[in-house]
């Protein structure tokens, strides 16, 4: 039986790609990946390395979820190194702890490979830092994937009145909702929002604006793309850095 080694890609910019990351890609005998944000990943796999495609097509998977797990346990049946290539982190909204769930049950061995989360890396590639003394204590990475107002939202939006900053993964589709419950647990209409878009790539496009007006200045950003709410968004005026380079 070979090992499986669930394996964070990065946000993007292929150079936040993990040293780890890099040796198990190239070893890889076959690599079961999402959408990612950098394909050009791939290429750093061995002559035959074996690519089977799982990922998401906004939001909508490919495979469902325990047909993805069904496959990454078949083919650690057949092969020595499985690599398991999620975006980001494979812990974080990654469903990587469902898949070492199901290899642990199988008695299959694996490895997690931590990766450069989004929730932190894109904002910072923002000039957006997610702490910043005086201004916010912590943070906190919320999926934006329920909407707010649906009778099963485990969302504890009642949490969200303290001034951490808050990053919504996933919440594009949401952010009108997201933006108006915000107002109505009582953060100031102006508060400060922004959304960034393909962050680490060359593509990285950021909005920023008020809890009032964010939506209809982002609602047309492409995906990925995720929502910091939070003071430390005014940093960035000062802190830009990534759209300065040339
Ligand atoms: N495991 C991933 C997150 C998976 S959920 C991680 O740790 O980063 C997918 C969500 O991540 C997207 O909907 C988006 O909100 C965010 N995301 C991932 N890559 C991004 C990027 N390059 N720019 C902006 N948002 C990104």
């Amino acid at each position: 039986m070979g090992k499986v080694y669930l394996t964070g890609a990065g946000p993007g910019d292929i150079e936040l790609l993990t040293l780890k990351a890099a040796k198990v890609i190239g070893m890889a005998d076959v690599i079961i990946y999402d959408r990612l944000a950098n394909p050009e990943i791939l290429k750093m796999a061995k002559d035959g390395c074996r690519f089977i495609y799982v990922g998401k097509e906004d939001g909508r998977h490919i495979l469902p979820q325990d047909q993805i797990n069904e496959t990454i346990y078949e083919m650690a049946q057949r092969y020595d190194v499985v690599v398991r290539l999620k975006g980001g982190d494979p812990f974080v909204f990654g469903r990587g702890g469902e898949e070492g769930a199901y290899l642990a049950q199988r008695g299959v061995p694996f490895e997690v490979i931590p990766g450069v989360t989004s929730a932190i890396s894109v904002p910072a590639y923002a000039g957006i830092p997610v702490t910043h003394r005086g201004i916010s204590v912590g943070f906190r990475v919320v999926t934006g994937h329920e909407a707010p107002g649906k009778p099963k939202s485990q969302i504890p939006w009642e949490n969200f009145r303290s001034d951490d900053t808050i990053v919504f993964l996933m919440g594009l589709h949401n952010l009108k909702q997201i933006a108006a419950k915000l107002m109505e647990i009582g953060k100031p209409k102006d508060f400060p929002v922004a959304v960034i878009s393909k962050g680490t790539t060359p593509e990285q496009q950021v909005v920023v604006g008020t809890l009032e007006n964010i939506y209809e200045r982002a609602k047309n950003l492409p995906t990925p793309a995720l929502i910091v709410v939070g003071r430390v968004v005014e940093l960035r005026e000062q802190l830009r850095w990534f759209d300065k380079l040339v």
